[in-house]
């Protein structure tokens, strides 16, 4: 249930609603927007309160049930679109946030050859997994987090870039959230729901990518397991998902951009390596993500693509990723973006 709050609400008012939500039990969350504030009323597992005990209240503009499966992600809950600061720059906001490095950190000459790349070709956030989640137990899954985090640490002090990385365990929630800056929950663990607590509460901005046969109200409803730990700054990432065809990779849902966009304030951006599959079809990918008004990439880039020990097939050449940043900066300026 949500609370609109009168635009001349007093802290007073908001206050009166909060204490009678905790009197009957409820829990809460609070949006205190630049128009007006809202109050989410959470935990009514019966959806039995009657708006009335609410409405009834002070400042209190009108009552609204939410319907959807999904409340903290909702827009109604927060009109306005949420921004995610990171160090260098801020997702959803008018410029669009490059995010682009490999899928594996595999050595350190190979980790840090692609920073420098990615730092001059302008992009502000180094994406470079360290524990990878692997469809197959006999595949590279990545050098020990403490060599992985040593490598990222190394590259964060040469280049000034951000960093973006996956946890997948609980356990490693607290160390991998001291050297990353945005922490990365993967498709496969879209729905690992105490994971996603333990990475809300590590206080870091999390990147939630959808999960690979997810709804977008399960994705959603994911989200907000995260927003309920009090951490309102996730950025969602569609990165394709299972379909019948077998062309690509995965299918990339070009079309949830602008349904999360009207559903959710959450901003959102595009996986087309994952969702391509092939470096060939990356580009075109990435453009229509932009396009379709997402704000921002997530793209895999290699050294030497063909010996990639992960993702090789879907991970761009250093020149090629070079002419994709110039390429789409004409798409980024047609949708009123800067790149
Ligand atoms: C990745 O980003 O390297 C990754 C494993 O992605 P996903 O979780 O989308 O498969
Ligand atoms: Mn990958």
């Amino acid at each position: 249930m949500i609370v609109e709050m009168k635009r001349k609400a007093s802290r007073e008012d908001i206050e009166g609603v909060i204490a009678k939500a905790t009197s009957m039990g409820f829990g809460y969350q609070l949006n205190l927007g630049t128009d007006k504030s809202v109050v989410a009323i959470l935990g009514d597992r019966t959806g039995q309160i009657e708006t009335d005990h609410f409405a009834v209240l002070p400042g209190v503009e009108r009552v609204i049930r939410i319907m959807r499966p999904f409340k903290l992600a909702a827009r109604e809950f927060h009109p306005d679109d949420t921004t995610v600061a990171l160090p260098n720059c801020e997702v959803g906001a008018e410029a669009l946030t490059m995010m682009a490095g490999p899928c594996t950190i595999e050595t350190f000459d190979q980790a840090m050859e692609t920073a420098r790349v990615v730092k001059e070709a302008g992009v502000g956030v180094l994406r470079a997994g360290t524990r990878k989640p692997r469809t197959s137990p006999f595949k590279f899954r990545g050098l020990s987090l403490h060599e992985s985090l040593d490598i990222l640490e190394a590259i964060k002090k040469e280049t000034g870039l951000a960093v973006v990385s996956e946890v997948v365990e609980v356990n490693n929630v607290d160390l991998v959230a001291e050297h990353v800056d945005l922490i990365q929950i993967g498709a496969r663990n879209m729905q690992n729901y105490d994971l996603l607590e333990a990475a809300g509460k590590a206080g870091l901005p999390v990147l939630l990518k959808r999960g690979l046969a997810a709804t977008i109200e399960e994705w959603l409803q994911a989200a907000d397991y995260i927003l309920s730990t009090d951490n309102p700054n996730v950025i969602l990432c569609e990165r394709g998902i299972r379909t019948f065809e077998t062309a690509t990779r995965f299918t990339l849902d070009v079309g949830a951009v602008p349904v999360v966009k009207k559903l959710s304030h959450l901003p959102i951006i595009i996986d087309p390596s994952h969702a391509a599959g092939y470096s060939e079809f990356v580009g075109a990918l990435a453009k229509a993500g932009v396009a379709a008004g997402a704000d921002g990439l997530l793209v895999e880039v290699h050294p030497s693509p063909k010996d990639a020990l992960v993702d090789g097939s879907q991970s761009l050449t250093f020149a090629r990723f070079r002419a994709l940043v110039e390429e789409l900066k004409p798409i980024a300026c047609a949708v009123g973006r800067d790149l």
